[in-house]
């Protein structure tokens, strides 16, 4: 095996049917099957004055090529094996299926939200109506809050094996093999639908049971043990171990365990607002071309931190969940609040560029909510969600405000057109927000705006509030047994208890927690 690296132009890199061709062509190897050509990343360079794209590929022998496609799985019939229970059919608790399947045990998934299709009717009324179902939203249902999203699935793990892993597995069950060496891979929401419900064939297929509209209301316990799960309708399932994969946004599960005694422990997040600006604009001064980027570039992103200064402390301002051509969505969970979000289609062609721009909050900033204990972050985080809301116009519509505007503390006389479908509501972000967040954003913008230059401009507006980044509470577990601290049988797993922070990590801790829950059951 050989490590070869390439440079390419836009057309040869992003033109599906000329790129591996080509890369048989530049290494002067016969494309005949006799020697494999395996691209294993994939990334633009946007540095000098031409955009290029840099290609990393590995050259093997058919046997190896073989040896290495062998899907990363081996799935077993889990009809009579005992059961794992998982609360949550997010990508934690869908890769938790998967895994207790491989490993001989029948996943039982309970969500309270619908299956991927149905969900769709929801997301409409959101969007149309302004109705929030507080089971079935952008976070509640089939395949969890990455659903609904841009699928981007990079993620901070070093555990490239492990990264692969998910990845290889997501192309078995139908996302592009492009995902596998793209450096910023990302599936699209018009995908993710379809995937999500072919992962739930394969559980369904081995024996597992996925259960919608299946809310989980209480915890049965017994000394240390969770011995049963009640659901919404009153019926009680009897349960062994249970993975709780409920996500950042259950803050039902969150207030359950606080009454039930079951240590939970506030945690840092962020929170801020969404930018929104033209893609040619993002386009231009990444890439910096004219007039456009052309057919085969993809939509540019740009990821961007800076240390802002508040009260003679540094505090973290940061752009989250870059969505290049792409829509803000009304991500509320219930009714009464206003939170965004943004997801992409998998071409990313909207005429919008979307991102997060976000401020690190701490425990130290929920001081108002003290009386909430652990709960004081979720409390900080609904009490301005709600603020949005009245602001916006107790509705769906969103606060927002022209850049330059916000910069200026000066409510925007019109507001730009916008992708957020539910409609804007022209206001002064500082009331919407915290001092402390508000000053952060304005520092944090600036230093944006001298990073890239058109960036700050009154041609970009900001859409509040940016608050689900990830969850206010962490759920302690013992870091080797993945075991609650105090519930010996209960698996605090993905983003809503703190180990996860996007589709992929969540996958990765769902698959770690099924692990976990299988050592407990049938100790080796
Ligand atoms: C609009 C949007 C766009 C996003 N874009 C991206 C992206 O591009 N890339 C990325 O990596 N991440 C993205 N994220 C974040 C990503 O979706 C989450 O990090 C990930 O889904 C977390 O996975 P999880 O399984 O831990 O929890 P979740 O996905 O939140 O799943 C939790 C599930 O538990 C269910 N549940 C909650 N309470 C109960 C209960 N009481 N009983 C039964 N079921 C319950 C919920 O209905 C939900 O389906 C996005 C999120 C949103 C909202």
């Amino acid at each position: 095996m050989r490590t070869v690296e390439l440079t390419l132009w836009p057309e040869e890199a992003f033109d599906d049917n000329r790129f591996l061709p080509i890369l048989y062509e530049k290494l002067s190897l016969p494309n005949d099957g006799s020697v494999v050509v395996v691209p294993t990343r994939r990334s633009i360079d946007a540095r000098g004055k031409k955009v290029m794209v840099r290609v990393q590929c590995e050259v093997v022998t058919p046997d190896q090529h073989a040896q290495r496609s062998i899907p990363p799985t081996r799935y077993q019939d889990v009809r009579d094996r005992p059961e794992v229970i998982i609360v949550g059919a997010g990508p934690a608790g869908l890769f938790a299926g998967l895994k207790a399947i491989e490993l001989g045990f029948k996943p039982v998934i309970l969500e309270r939200g619908l299956d991927v299709q149905t969900r769709r009717r929801d997301l409409a009324a959101i969007n149309k109506q302004e109705v929030v179902n507080p089971d079935s939203n952008y976070c509640f249902g089939e395949g969890g809050a990455g659903t609904y999203s841009d699928g981007k699935l990079y993620t901070r793990s070093k555990k490239r094996g492990d990264v692969n892993r998910i990845l290889h597995i997501l192309v078995a069950h139908g996302a592009r093999p492009q995902i596998l060496y793209d450096a910023h891979p990302h599936i699209g929401t018009n995908q993710l639908p379809k995937l999500v419900a072919a992962i739930r064939e394969t559980i369904k297929a081995y024996g597992g049971e996925i259960h919608f509209n299946t809310k989980v209301t209480d915890l049965r316990l017994e000394g240390d043990r969770v011995t049963a799960l009640v659901l919404r309708d009153g019926s009680v399932i009897s349960a062994r171990a249970v993975i709780l994969a409920t996500g950042h946004s259950a803050r039902d599960i969150f207030e359950l365990l606080h009454t039930k005694g079951i240590r939970i422990e506030e945690k840092p997040f962020a929170l801020g607002v969404r930018v929104e600006h033209s893609q040619t604009l993002i386009d231009r001064i990444q890439y910096h071309c004219q007039p456009d980027r052309g057919p085969y570039l993809p939509a540019s992103s740009y990821s961007l931190v800076h240390q802002a200064s508040i009260d003679g402390k540094e505090r973290g301002v940061f752009s989250f969940c870059m969505c290049p051509g792409g829509f803000i969505v009304p991500a509320a969970t219930s009714p009464g609040e206003v939170v965004v979000n943004g997801m992409s289609p998998s071409r990313r062609d909207s005429r919008f560029a979307n991102s997060g721009i976000v401020v690190a909050v701490n425990p130290s900033d929920f001081k108002l909510y003290l009386k909430h204990g652990p709960l004081s972050g979720m409390y900080f985080q609904s009490s301005i969600e709600r603020r949005a809301c009245v602001l916006g116009g107790n509705s769906q519509h969103a606060p927002a405000q022209r850049l330059m505007d916000f910069l200026e503390s000066k409510v925007s006389a019109s507001l730009l057109e916008t992708s957020y479908q539910p409609g804007l509501t022209s206001v002064d972000m500082g009331e919407v927000l915290p001092p402390f967040i508000t000053d952060a954003l304005k520092q944090g913008f600036r230093a944006f705006g001298r990073k890239m230059k058109g960036y700050l401009s009154n041609d970009a507006q900001i859409i509040g509030v940016e608050s689900r980044t990830s969850s206010p509470v962490k759920i302690p577990r013992d870091s080797v047994t993945l075991q609650h601290v105090q519930v010996g049988n209960l698996f605090p797993c993905g983003e809503g208890a703190g180990y996860a922070g996007g589709i992929v990590s969540a996958a990765m801790d769902g698959e770690r927690c099924a692990e976990a829950a299988a050592r407990m059951l049938q100790p080796v």
